[in-house]
């Protein structure tokens, strides 16, 4: 009966507080804060740039913390959001290290307001090195060098505290001495310094930056172990790695509560001010009209951007993003001429910056479009139109153009050949969105596809939380509503060329092309955090919560193992308490070797013996190890003290071009052990006993009669390939004697 059982909708203690529009001041803080979790964690630079609501929560969120000191942090968003942004979220994720080492309360203080500060000597670099696109020259280098001491003075001018300027200026401190000048090392560096340096770099692995995309979180974390002891404190990084995705929800509540407290107390030493600032002069009708705008321009296909009349880049849209590989951050701010896209005639002519369209369309106010191909990703050519638009206002005359990127290859573009499937789909007739079968035959298409043309894709899987009592609360009828609302929802935070496929009653999967961990995750977000404040009027007003699993295919894959990491990741989040996100699998390999792999050395005949090494501790080894077994639905035959021996069939893994191939049976042996190894770092510095595992690895079949079929050797080399992807490892072999 409804009496008797749990109401999802009624929150346990320790749920993050989710507020509604109109609440009171204090109760927005945990919206706000979630808010930048969701918006600014993955890429916030770009949103920060675009979204007045962005900026505007990350003041309210400094001042909160920081009382007067906010006017700093302020200072440092209009200078650049990006950085206030990384500050913020450095500030969230040591204060949730904090808590789970149960800091005593002073110490996680100083620690949280260093975190929020610890750029501010940004304010004194130059807007052209942030703001840079390609390699650093020696003076862009000596200018953020000098950032330590610009933030030393500033903040003692601002009256900080000793204790934390030291915090601010040791956490560029490495922890083997090797860099910065009197910098202290190992453990003279402060404490809160080497805490510090751990969130800040492991926060910057994980966001897009002008200059790289962001890592996966897997991947970051085993750059973290790699640079543990030359670099950062390796007891520390442990220590952080372990607590990451713990209770991640009751930890992010728990720091909303204890700002709010702070901010209800107005905290005595943290003398603290709050007055919201609205856009001013904005008119709600007009404000309302923009959103509609920006909504548009981001869903479009085409590339977009709008240019002042001296053509410096004021907005770069979703689609432009798309077709260059280029981020908003990086672009917004850069000077639109033809060298800038490397545009060419369709003769192949390079245009040189004299004879540059926008420029023309700007200087005579007349559109014009031409036909020409640009610099597209991975330096990839493509043929577009591009549309010239001047901009002008009676009043004040030329404003600038708006430039329109039109792909006009001839060639479908793999998201037009996956958008394709959707033609022939077969919907479910309830929530109208892909069925099972569709989502299966597309997800091996998906698969094929960004492996063949080594482009991103990911796999969200969500579930509804607590479905059951919803429907035994509220009837199916309701239920299926909220069911479809949530599909709705789905759809609409989707872009072109993505799918979404009711995958089985309350659960959802949605694919997304081109699209690698971090930004996956970053739409997962959105898409929780939408359903949480979306009001269900059949649930009697409430609304309902999802819980997300997400993964990029990564080498090796299948779209088995794809589908079973992401339901994986969606159980974890299940497991770590609901309504939330969990991202899993190392994607795509960002340093793919020069050569196949798998191409030369090692091979005896259709039978692997190698070793592959990766740069974490054995136990996390192990976990990542067990990733492996689990998504190859593989069976234990054995272990003993480090070595594990494993059966599994690759059905599956033989491509959509040969499913007349019978499945091969797989036994694979594996020695794991750890050691520690002297090395140096990049410069030659940073000497030190680093903790490594190695596995040796033997795959044979497992009956000797597939030994002799032509596919077998292919299918063991995939199946390495995925052990390899899962370990995030390397191959020894290829490494000590690459001509082999
Ligand atoms: P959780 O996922 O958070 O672990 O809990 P849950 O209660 O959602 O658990 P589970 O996924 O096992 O339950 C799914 C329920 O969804 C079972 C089934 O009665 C209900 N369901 C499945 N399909 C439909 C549908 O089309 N309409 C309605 N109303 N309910 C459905
Ligand atoms: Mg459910
Ligand atoms: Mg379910």
């Amino acid at each position: 009966m409804s009496e008797t059982l749990p109401s999802p909708l009624d929150l346990p203690p320790g749920t993050p507080v989710v507020g509604h529009a109109g609440a009171d001041e204090p109760s927005r803080i945990p919206v706000l804060l979630q808010s930048l979790e969701e918006t600014a964690r993955l890429s916030g630079h770009a949103a920060a740039e675009l979204d007045p609501k962005v900026t505007q929560f990350e003041d309210r969120l400094a001042a909160a913390r920081l009382g007067l000191a906010g006017s700093l942090f302020t200072g440092l968003r209009c200078k650049h959001p990006p950085t206030a942004s990384h500050c913020l979220r450095v500030a969230l994720g040591c204060s949730r290290w904090a808590a789970a080492l149960e800091m005593p309360d002073a110490l996680r203080t100083q620690l949280e307001l260093a975190a929020l500060l610890h750029d501010i000597g940004k304010l004194g670099v130059p807007d052209s090195v942030l703001i840079k696109q390609g390699r650093l020259q020696p003076e862009d280098l000596a200018a953020l060098n000098r950032a330590p001491y610009q933030a030393k003075e500033i903040l003692e001018r601002a009256g900080a505290p000793q204790k934390l300027i030291d915090v601010v200026i040791a956490s560029n401190a490495w922890y083997d001495g090797s860099r910065g000048d009197s910098q202290p090392s190992g453990e003279d560096i402060p404490v809160l310094a080497r805490f510090l340096s751990i969130v800040d770099a492991y926060d910057s692995m994980t966001t897009d930056h002008v200059y790289r995309p962001a890592k996966s979180q897997e991947r970051a974390v085993a750059e973290l172990f790699q640079c543990a002891g030359s670099q950062f404190d390796p007891g520390l990084v442990r220590s952080f790695v372990e607590q990451l995705g713990k209770n991640y929800a009751e930890r992010s509540a728990e720091v909303s509560q204890r700002w709010l407290a702070q901010l209800d107390t107005g905290s005595g030493n943290l003398p603290w001010e709050f007055t919201s600032h609205a856009p001013s002069g904005a008119d709600p009708a007009s404000s309302e009209l923009a959103m509609f705008e920006k909504e548009l321009i981001d869903h479009m296909h085409d590339g977009v951007v709008f240019v002042s009349p001296h053509r410096q880049i004021l907005l770069w849209n979703t689609g432009a993003e798309r077709m260059t590989g280029v981020g908003s951050s990086a672009a917004v701010g850069q000077t639109l001429t033809p060298s800038l896209l490397v545009m060419s005639a369709s003769d192949g002519r390079l245009l040189d910056d004299t004879e540059c369209p926008i420029a023309e369309a700007i200087n005579t106010g007349a559109p014009n479009v031409q036909r020409m191909s640009v610099i597209g990703r991975k330096g990839k050519h493509i043929e577009v139109d591009l549309h010239s638009i001047p901009v002008c206002s009676p009043s004040q005359g030329i404003l600038g153009a708006t430039v329109l990127l039109h792909d006009a290859s001839s060639e479908a573009s793999l998201e037009q050949r996956c958008q394709a499937l959707h033609v022939e789909m077969t919907k479910d007739p309830m929530t109208q969105v892909a069925n099972r079968a569709e989502f299966d035959r597309a997800l091996a298409m998906f698969v094929d596809a960004h492996q063949e043309t080594g482009l991103p894709c990911s796999l969200i899987m969500a579930d509804i939380d607590h479905f059951k009592s919803i429907n035994d609360t509220f009837g199916h009828q309701a239920g299926d509503e909220a069911i479809i609302s949530f599909a709705t929802l789905l759809k609409a935070v989707c872009r072109t060329g993505d799918l979404v496929a009711r995958y089985g009653g309350e659960e959802f999967a949605v694919l997304c092309a081109d699209c690698n961990n971090a930004n996956a995750a970053m739409r997962a977000e959105q898409m929780r955090r939408a359903l949480s404040e979306t009001v269900q009027s059949e649930l009697g007003g409430k609304s309902i919560t999802a819980s997300f699993g997400v993964s990029e295919l990564q080498a090796g894959d299948t779209p088995e193992t794809l589908l079973r990491r992401s339901d994986r990741a969606l159980l974890q989040a299940k497991d770590q308490g609901r309504n939330q996100v969990v991202q899993l699998g190392a994607g795509m390999d960002e340093e793919q070797p020069k050569k196949s792999w798998w191409g030369f050395g090692s091979w005896g005949k259709s039978l692997i013996e190698t070793t592959l090494v990766t740069n974490v501790p054995i136990e996390v080894a192990v976990e990542k190890l067990k990733g492996f077994i689990a998504d190859h639905d593989a069976k234990i035959l054995k272990t003993a003290e480090h070595e594990i021996r494993i059966e599994c069939s690759d059905a599956g893994a033989g491509s959509l071009r040969r499913t007349g191939d019978r499945p091969v049976g797989f036994v694979l042996d594996l020695k794991l052990e750890e050691e520690f190894i002297e090395r140096e770092n990049s410069v030659g510095l940073a000497k030190g006993a680093y903790a490594q595992t190695t596995a040796a690895v033997t795959i044979r079949p497992r009956h000797e009669r597939d030994r002799r079929r032509g596919y077998a050797t292919e299918r063991a080399r995939k199946l390495l390939g995925s052990l390899r992807s899962y370990l995030m490892a390397r191959e020894a072999d290829l490494e000590t004697s690459p001509s082999k």
